[in-house]
């Protein structure tokens, strides 16, 4: 179909958020409070901190200011794959902490292991599905990637199945597919809204006090405690916790190692069965391409696609905006590359088209800290993989507040900071830079120009 008219009745509104199971607000902050513990961010981030903090000690008081509503930014339009990964995929991971990859890859499992008996605990139904995710290869190039790091994955005993072309066309019918990788316990599907709106009610059933609609405009020590200021009311708090993702930080020095970037998706219409049967996909994984600029796609429980990624568009400037949750030309982008890789679905439509906005870091996982005397603590810059590891760093934020040396607090990825990104107008020319010499490599079999390889050589990059 022509993409314009497969999205010309596609809603401009993100799917997970677009129904009437989203609960109603709960009420802002007015007057003051005080609580032992005040977690500001309605997102993953915020609410498994709230929550975990509660189960580790159900006598403390636990605040949670959202600014909107809980799970309106990233965490309700993502594309709901839940992974193991704390170092945004192993390859990143191996690169940077060759020292501590069979422990970070364990402690990833065990903390994608305890999100599932979260949900099991509190009965949380957000469809979550252990299939895995299939990573593809559609240029040759990408084959050798995919291989690269086979020895290792073996001598760490993750479970990954390599595939040739027909086994991986057997699991999803694509004649793009060269050859693939199943990783096969280290990522769930999830729907992200429901999760986290059964996150929200987890943290209520065990006593976190939740202000919705309370935006923290200030934050002032006065040497024992914190004051966090909304428009309505302040909360007085012993200890803090940000995840505010991306946002304007109250912590000044994160700005330096924070840009937004926007990704887009799509959701289909539901597939027929004989549709379904053209693709196969009888083990629903969540399926990701392989190149710089790659897709990520999935089932939903009523067989719809999400077809998201590719573009990851850095604004100049570096804003926040409403205005950037769309774009057409990606959109539309987006839809000709769908039906690329499905040519046999060239009847099914759009439904919906949306963005939203990624906390990238210059090393594309997660950073961890304290300030104001070890009383607050902040985990951001999970750069577009933060489903799963927001809960990991919702743990290390509650050790790091709790005084306590853990084995996550004394890991190299938790100690150590990204390297920050130069101020504005740099800032700009070099993320467009970078970005216009990723689209090169993948036009040109994955070779890297002279600018990619330098930034390779210092650790650092552009992604999402
Ligand atoms: C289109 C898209 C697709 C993605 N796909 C995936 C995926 O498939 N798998 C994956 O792992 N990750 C994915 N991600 C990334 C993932 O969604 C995020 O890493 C994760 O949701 C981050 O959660 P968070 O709580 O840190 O941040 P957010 O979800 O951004 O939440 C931060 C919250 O803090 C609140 N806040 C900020 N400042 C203040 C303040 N001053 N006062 C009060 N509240 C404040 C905001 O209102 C917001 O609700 C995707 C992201 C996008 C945009």
């Amino acid at each position: 179909m022509d993409p314009l008219k497969a999205l010309a009745d596609a809603e401009r509104k993100p799917y997970w958020l677009d129904t009437p199971a989203r609960p109603e607000p709960l009420k802002r902050l007015i007057g003051n409070t005080r609580a032992d513990l005040v977690v500001v961010g309605g997102g993953f981030s915020g609410l498994w901190t709230a929550l975990m903090a509660k189960e580790r000690d159900p006598g403390q008081d636990v605040v949670l200011l959202e600014g909107r509503r809980i799970g309106w930014a990233a965490t309700g339009r993502n594309g709901g794959f839940c992974m193991a990964t704390l170092t945004h995929g192993l390859p990143n991971g191996i690169d940077r902490w060759p020292q501590d990859i069979g422990r970070l890859e364990r402690m990833g499992v065990e903390n994608l292991d305890e999100i599932e008996q979260t949900l099991r605990r509190y009965d949380v139904d957000c469809s979550f599905e252990r299939t895995g995710e299939l990573h593809v290869a559609t240029e040759p190039w990408q084959l050798d990637d995919l291989s690269g790091h086979l020895d290792l994955i073996r001598d760490l005993g993750l479970d990954y199945v390599p595939m040739d072309q027909e086994q991986v066309r057997a699991e999803v019918n694509s004649p793009t597919y060269l050859g693939g990788l199943w990783e096969r316990s280290g990522c769930a599907m999830v729907d992200p809204a429901r999760l986290a709106w059964g996150l929200r009610e987890a943290c209520l059933k065990v006593g976190v006090r939740i202000y919705e609609r309370s935006p923290v405009r200030s934050l002032d020590d006065n040497g024992v405690t914190i004051d966090l200021r909304t428009p309505y009311g302040v909360a007085r708090a012993a200890r803090v916790a940000l995840g505010t993702g991306v946002f304007p930080p109250l912590l000044k020095r994160l700005k330096h190692f924070l840009v937004p970037v926007y990704d887009y998706a799509l959701m289909t219409e539901p597939m027929s069965e004989a549709q379904l049967a053209s693709v196969g996909w009888h083990n629903r994984q969540g399926v990701g391409d392989s190149g710089n600029q790659f897709h990520y796609y999935r089932l939903t429980d009523d067989n719809r696609i999400l077809w998201g990624g590719y573009d990851a568009v850095y604004y100049n400037g570096g804003q926040v905006k409403q205005e950037y949750e769309q774009r057409d030309e990606t959109f539309v982008k987006l839809a000709g590359h769908f039906y690329d890789t499905f040519p046999q679905l060239s009847e099914l439509s759009f439904t919906h088209r949306w963005g939203g906005v990624i906390d990238t870091c210059s090393r594309f996982s997660a950073f961890y800290g304290q300030a104001h005397g070890g009383r607050l603590a902040y985990a951001v810059g999970y750069t577009g993989m933060g489903v799963g590891a927001t809960r990991f760093g919702a743990n290390v934020m509650l050790d790091l507040l709790s005084g306590e040396r853990t084995e996550r607090t004394e890991l190299a990825m938790v100690r150590e900071k990204p390297i920050p990104f130069p101020p504005e107008p740099v800032r700009s020319g070099v993320i467009q830079f970078t970005r216009w010499s990723i689209a090169q490599a993948d036009q040109h079999q994955g070779r890297r120009n002279l600018w990619l390889r330098t930034l390779d050589r210092m650790g650092l990059g552009f992604d999402s």
